[in-house]
C-alpha cells in the first residue's frame, strides 16, 4: 500500500494543502501532524477579537467533520523530531516512525526570542509572546491580572495588540527600535497615520527606542529603562519583535535553507519529494526577481494550492499576487503587492472620512498599494496588479484610478509582432 503524503503542521498552509490535494483528486493517504492540541484554527483573530471576547473559542479552519469526511488523518499533540529523506521516513518525538511518499513541510514560524539586557533578573517565562491559541489563552489570563503593559516591537501584531489592550482600558506602552511603526512593510504615510491613531487612543509609543535595563519594580511591577532614558513600570512585558521560520527539521535533514526553507516555484525543496509552504518557505518571487518569505494567510493558502497541484502532476508555479490585511483597532489596513524596491510613493487623496491609499512605484511601474479603510481601492489594486496595469502618477494624484484602468482595459491588445 502507498505510504501517501505526510504534512507536518496544521496551520493555514498545512490544512489548505490537505484540502487542495483532495480537490485535485489525490486519492492516497493524507496524514497531517501537529504538535498543537487544538483543532486547526485561524490565527489572525488571536491579536484582535479573541482577547476581548468574554468566552472566546478558536475560530476553526474547517468543521470538525471535514477531516474524516475527506479521509484525512489529523494527529494532534505529536511532534516530528526527525526527517530521514533517504529512507522516506519521519520519526516522532515519541519514537514512532512513519513512511511517506511525499512530505509537505508547513511548520510555520516561531516568535523571535527577545534578548534582554544583562542582569535584568527577568526569566523568559515572564515575557509573553503571541503565536498560538495556547499563547493567547495564557495572555488573556495575564492581561486580566495586569493594569499596565509594555509591548516591545511595533509590527502588525504588536500594534493590533496595543489597540486591543487600550480598548480594554489597559495602560499600554509600545517601544520600537526604528524611527516609525510598521517600518518594514508600509508607506511612511500609513505609519504616521497609525501612530497618530494609536496615540489618540491613549497608547504611548516610543520610537528609536530599545530596552536598556529591565528588573523588578515596586510590588509586582517590572521596571524598564529605555535607551532614550525613559523609565517605565508595567505589570506585563509582551515581546512582539517578529518571527523566525521554523527550519530546524529541514536543516537537520540536509535541505537547503536560508532565512526559510528554499523552494522553487512549484514549492519543491532541494529534495523533490519534500515540499515546503507558508511562513517557513522562501520562494523565488517572479515579479521582483527576489527570494521572498511571506508571513500571511493568503500566501500560506496560495502556496498550499500550488504544492497540491505539484504533487498531482500539474505544473502551475506560484505566481499569485501577495496581499495582506491587518485590523489595528478600527483601522483596516490592506496591502496588495510587494513594495520592496519602490522609489516613490504617491498618495491617493483622502476622502472626508480620512481613509486613503498609497501607491508604491518603481519608476513608472506600480508595485504595490497600501490602503487604510478603503477596501474598494484595495480590490481595484489587486485587479490592476494582477492585470499588469500601471496607472500614470497624475491619474493617481487626481484619484482617477478606476477610470484609467477601465480605459486601459477597453484598449485593443497590441499584436505581439508590433
Ligand atoms: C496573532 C497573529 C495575528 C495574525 N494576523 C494576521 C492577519 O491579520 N492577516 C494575515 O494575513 N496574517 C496574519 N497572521 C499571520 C498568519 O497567521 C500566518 O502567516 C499563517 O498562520 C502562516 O500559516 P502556516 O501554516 O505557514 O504556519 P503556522 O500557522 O505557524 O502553522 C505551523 C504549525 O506547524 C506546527 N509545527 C511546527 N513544527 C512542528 C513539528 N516538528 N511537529 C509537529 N508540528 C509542528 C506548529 O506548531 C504550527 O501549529 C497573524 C499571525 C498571528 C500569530
Amino acid at each position: 500500500m502507498a505510504a501517501g503524503t505526510i504534512i507536518i503542521g496544521a496551520g493555514h498552509a498545512g490544512i489548505q494543502a490537505a484540502a487542495s490535494l483532495r480537490l485535485e483528486g489525490y486519492d492516497g493517504p493524507i496524514r497531517v501532524l501537529t504538535d498543537e492540541h487544538s483543532l486547526p484554527y485561524h490565527k489572525p483573530p488571536l491579536s484582535k477579537t479573541f482577547l476581548k471576547q468574554p468566552e472566546p473559542r478558536p475560530q476553526l479552519l474547517r468543521a470538525e467533520g471535514f477531516y474524516t469526511s475527506n479521509n484525512i488523518t489529523l494527529e494532534r499533540g505529536v511532534r516530528v523530531a526527525e526527517i530521514r529523506p533517504d529512507a522516506h521516513r519521519i520519526r516522532l518525538s515519541c519514537g514512532r516512525e512513519e513512511p511517506y511518499d511525499k512530505l509537505i513541510l508547513a511548520t510555520g514560524a516561531r516568535p523571535r526570542p527577545l534578548s534582554l539586557p544583562e542582569g535584568g533578573g527577568l526569566q523568559d517565562a515572564q515575557i509573553a509572546a503571541l503565536r498560538t491559541v495556547a499563547d493567547a489563552e495564557a495572555l488573556r489570563a495575564q492581561i486580566a491580572a495586569s493594569r499596565s503593559l509594555v509591548i516591545v516591537g511595533a509590527g502588525f501584531i504588536g500594534l493590533e495588540l496595543a489597540a486591543t489592550l487600550a480598548a480594554l482600558g489597559k495602560t499600554v506602552t509600545v517601544t520600537e527600535m526604528s524611527d516609525r511603526v510598521l517600518g518594514r512593510v508600509v508607506a511612511p504615510a500609513v505609519s504616521s497615520h497609525i501612530l497618530a491613531t494609536l496615540r489618540a487612543a491613549g497608547v504611548t509609543i516610543h520610537l528609536n527606542s530599545g530596552l536598556s535595563m529591565i528588573g523588578p519594580g515596586r510590588e509586582h511591577h517590572h521596571e524598564m529603562r529605555l535607551t532614550g532614558g525613559e523609565r517605565i513600570e508595567a505589570d506585563l512585558l509582551v515581546s512582539s519583535i517578529g518571527v523566525e521560520p521554523d527550519t530546524g527539521l529541514a536543516r537537520a535533514a540536509g535541505l537547503n535553507c536560508d532565512n526559510g526553507i528554499l523552494v522553487d516555484g512549484l514549492m519543491q525543496t532541494s529534495d523533490s519529494d519534500i515540499l515546503a509552504i507558508g511562513d517557513c518557505a522562501r520562494f523565488p518571487h517572479q515579479a521582483s526577481g527576489r527570494l521572498l518569505r511571506l508571513e500571511s494567510v493568503q500566501a500560506a493558502t496560495d502556496q498550499a494550492r500550488t504544492a497540491a497541484a505539484t504533487l498531482c502532476g500539474r505544473v502551475t508555479p506560484y505566481v499569485a499576487l501577495p496581499w495582506f490585511w491587518s485590523d489595528i483597532g478600527d483601522q483596516k489596513l490592506q496591502m496588495a503587492g510587494i513594495s520592496t524596491g519602490a522609489d516613490q510613493q504617491i498618495l491617493l487623496p483622502a476622502g472626508q472620512d480620512g481613509a486613503f491609499s498609497v501607491c508604491h512605484f518603481a519608476g513608472s511601474r506600480l508595485l504595490a498599494v497600501d490602503s487604510v479603510n478603503r477596501p474598494a481601492d484595495h480590490l481595484l489594486a489587486r485587479k490592476m496588479l494582477n492585470a499588469g496595469f500601471s496607472p500614470r502618477p497624475e491619474d493617481v494624484a487626481a484619484n482617477r484610478l478606476a477610470e484609467a484602468f477601465a480605459t486601459w482595459q477597453s484598449m485593443p491588445a497590441i499584436p505581439a509582432d508590433q
